[in-house]
């Protein structure tokens, strides 16, 4: 191969096909569920499973939200897909009220998909290991300030939305102070039992279990006096991170499990401002494990240098929004297998 060549194919955005990366043109503003279809792609567990679901008894078909991400799924899997294979996914989601042609936050529309795949699918078994898939389990404790008594509540979580600090800040200083203790007072103060009235009280929250897939949500968008601002400042995170040694003290004392490190395979990036932007994604492919940015129906392949420039600060044009690690050393997850 003459070096022209190579530089010809090496430099350029390719449409379509690429090392198993596919791309997906942009259908009437489509480039947030282009993306979150990218990390979903990316996330090979959940294609797995929607792939053991018979979806027989399923009526109608074009509003099935998991039907549809099963078959576009497995379309940017083959060989030869059809020519835009997430159209009927993009149609299914606007007969369940995510609408074609309006701006979306990835966030909610990620939530929105999960919920909407735990209800539509008749096989509840395998709903339930989805919702798994992503399950973070937490305790809330609640100490009223008054008389010391405590309530607790156990619930669950699908993403971590985390609360950005505006100057620089670090993922792991996020979850910090996401685990850190709050004083809830005046208008936030809650109903306490002993006391018979709402109370000033400590909130405090402990991890019980993280999930195969830790979703982590960055929060940039800021409401102040109605306006919503878009906060592009810097934010680190690692490709590899052991939760026992960063969030360590926010592990419930029920909380058993060995394995704590994970790895990134998917970013979720912004660009633009609050009120028109556009999503692209960075996703590492499942064989090679290499990096690749898809944006719309172009996709490249990338190098973690390029990964970290969604940091954000230093006016980037892109800043991650969010942030999909996988349970598993790197040496792990190139052995492709289903965690449970
Ligand atoms: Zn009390």
């Amino acid at each position: 191969m003459s070096w022209t060549f190579y530089r010809s194919i090496s430099s350029r955005c390719i449409r379509d096909s690429y090392f198993g990366m596919r791309g997906l043109s942009n259908h009437q503003l489509s480039c947030c569920v282009n993306t979150l279809l990218q990390t979903f792609y990316a996330t090979w567990e959940l294609g797995e499973i929607l792939d053991k679901w018979e979806a027989a008894a399923v009526k109608e078909e074009s509003c099935n939200v998991p039907l549809q991400l099963k078959r576009v799924l497995s379309a940017m899997k083959s060989d030869t897909p059809p020519q835009a294979p997430h159209r009927a996914f993009l149609h299914s989601l606007n007969s369940n009220r995510i609408r074609l042609g309006s701006q979306h936050d990835a966030d909610e529309v990620f939530l929105s998909i999960l919920n909407l795949l735990h209800h539509q699918m008749d096989d509840k078994h395998l709903a339930l290991e989805i919702q798994n898939l992503y399950k973070i389990s937490v305790e809330t404790c609640l100490q009223c300030i008054d008389c010391s008594s405590v309530q607790t509540l156990n619930t669950y979580l699908l993403s971590l939305p985390l609360h950005v600090k505006e100057d620089h800040d670090s993922l792991e200083g996020c979850m910090t102070s996401f685990f850190e203790h709050q004083e809830l007072r005046g208008i936030d103060c809650c109903f306490c039992a002993r006391c018979e009235k709402k109370t000033p009280s400590k909130k405090g929250l402990t991890l019980l279990s993280l999930p195969c897939i830790l979703s982590v949500h960055l929060k940039r968008f800021r409401n102040s006096n109605g306006d919503t601002r878009k906060l592009d400042c810097r934010i680190t995170f690692p490709e590899t991170i052991d939760f026992s040694e960063t969030v360590k003290e926010a592990f419930s004392s029920d909380f058993n499990q060995n394995d704590c490190k994970y790895t990134l395979h998917a970013v979720v990036v912004h660009s633009g401002y609050a009120s028109f932007g556009h999503y692209t994604a960075y996703v590492r492919e499942r064989r090679s494990q290499r990096w690749y940015y898809a944006d719309d129906s172009h996709v490249h392949q990338a190098s973690w240098e390029e990964v970290q420039r969604s940091y954000g600060g230093n006016h980037s044009r892109g800043t991650a929004y969010m942030l999909m690690y996988r349970r598993g050393s790197k040496e792990v997850v190139q052995q492709p297998q289903l965690c449970g």
